[in-house]
């Protein structure tokens, strides 16, 4: 059987789905693998190094040999039709919202794998493509914020004067938000973080943190069985903003990541909480691809207010840190990969009623086949 590892054809994709690692574990498995010429620079894996891996050097075209596609982003309308009817595509396959493209995918006979739809249960822990990239996405915030403010973050304090740490608050402490706490700290800053979930607190103290929250009785209640928030109500809301508010304008840096599975990403930041900081203060939202945090960020800029305080809305910010992402990502893949592969007969097939294949796989036999998506699309 044939493995196709394709170029992203998304100009502002630098990542790749396999590492010379990963290809060396699927040539051990006994499968061929392609990988198109170039796939891999961005992420600083040149052709060679996939070729001594055991990787044959094709071209786009090689999609249409190949029973199995290993992808970072959804393939576009062109990829579809390069693909033969019954090939396996793995990706990040962001189904929320495109229901039209997925009927489309369908429609090509392809069977397709949402790798952010992984369960979060031990068994899948290497799989989970939503905190191997979310956990980049939180160290290269902060790294992103840093490089945009002017000012150092550890105080210094120097025969010249003292340099006062940085004050950072981090809105949000999923495992983006928690990782953006502990390289904050690293580099020296004062942290402060909150968020809707009340596991977050003892996460956020564990890192020395702060945590900052409205603290009631719809707060306990506030995390689903699956351990992700609740789309808060309007009053928690309201008490939530007013506490924000008056922190935000004491805060050099904010970084935002908070998001609710499938919703638009809640508003926590607003025009005139940016305005109540000081000239030189960044923000970084690292949910503006779901909408954004902040009001007025723009994706893939960053914006300047009037009062100079800067809003940094770079999209992918995993993709910022490509080599880095692109090795675990690999990695999360190779072992969804691995739960199909009959080591013995050294090959490849899909068991329709294991766990993981019925929460990822979208489409199947024509059809869009997800329970959460089926509908939508039909
Ligand atoms: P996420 O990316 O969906 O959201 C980021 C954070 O934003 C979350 O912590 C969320 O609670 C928070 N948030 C949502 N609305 C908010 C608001 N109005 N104000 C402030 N914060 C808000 O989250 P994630 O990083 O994917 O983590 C979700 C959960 O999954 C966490 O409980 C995490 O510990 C858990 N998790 C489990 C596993 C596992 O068991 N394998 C792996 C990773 C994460």
């Amino acid at each position: 059987q044939i493995i196709f590892v394709p170029r992203e054809t998304d100009i502002a994709e630098a990542r790749v789905a396999a590492s010379a690692d990963t290809v060396k574990r699927l040539a051990g498995h006994g499968f061929d693998i392609i990988v198109e010429s170039g796939a891999g620079t961005r992420s600083r894996i040149p052709d060679a190094e996939f070729e001594k891996a055991g990787a044959k050097i094709g071209a786009a075209a090689d999609a249409a040999k190949a029973d199995i596609i290993l992808k970072v982003r959804r393939p576009s309308a062109a990829e579809i039709k390069s693909y033969k009817s019954g090939v396996s595509v793995f990706a990040i396959m962001d189904p929320y919202g495109n229901e039209a493209e997925l009927a489309a995918i369908a429609r090509g006979g392809i069977t397709s794998f949402g790798m952010e739809l992984m369960p979060r249960i031990t068994r899948a822990q290497v799989m989970d493509v939503l905190s191997s990239q979310a956990n980049l996405a939180g160290y290269r915030a902060v790294i992103d914020a840093a490089a945009e403010y002017d000012r150092a973050f550890p105080m210094m304090m120097t025969a010249a004067g003292t340099v006062p740490a940085a004050k950072i608050f981090i809105m949000g402490a999923g495992v983006a938000g928690l990782q953006a706490i502990a390289t904050a700290r690293r580099l020296g800053a004062v942290v402060t973080a909150t968020d809707v979930r009340p596991a977050a607190k003892e996460q956020v103290a564990s890192l020395g943190a702060k945590f900052i929250a409205v603290e009631d009785e719809e707060f306990k209640a506030a995390e689903t069985a699956g351990g992700y928030a609740k789309e808060m109500s309007a009053e928690y809301q309201a008490k939530q903003a007013a506490l924000v508010a008056e922190h935000i304008a004491k805060q050099d840096i904010v970084i935002t990541t908070a998001l609710i599975p499938g919703r638009p990403a809640p508003k926590l930041v607003s025009a005139a909480m940016v305005a109540s900081m000081r000239a030189g203060s960044v923000l970084v939202d690292l949910a503006v691809e779901r909408g954004g945090n902040v009001e007025g960020v723009v994706a893939e800029q960053v914006a300047t207010t009037e009062n100079g305080v800067k809003i940094v809305g770079h999209v992918n910010v995993a993709g910022r840190i490509a080599a880095s992402a692109s090795q675990l990502y690999a990695k999360n893949l190779l072992a969804f990969l691995e739960t199909m592969i009959d080591k013995e007969a050294k090959s490849f097939a899909i068991n329709r009623e294991d766990e993981l294949v019925k929460a990822t796989m979208l489409t199947d036999g024509g059809a869009v086949v997800h329970e959460r998506f089926a509908s939508a699309a039909a």
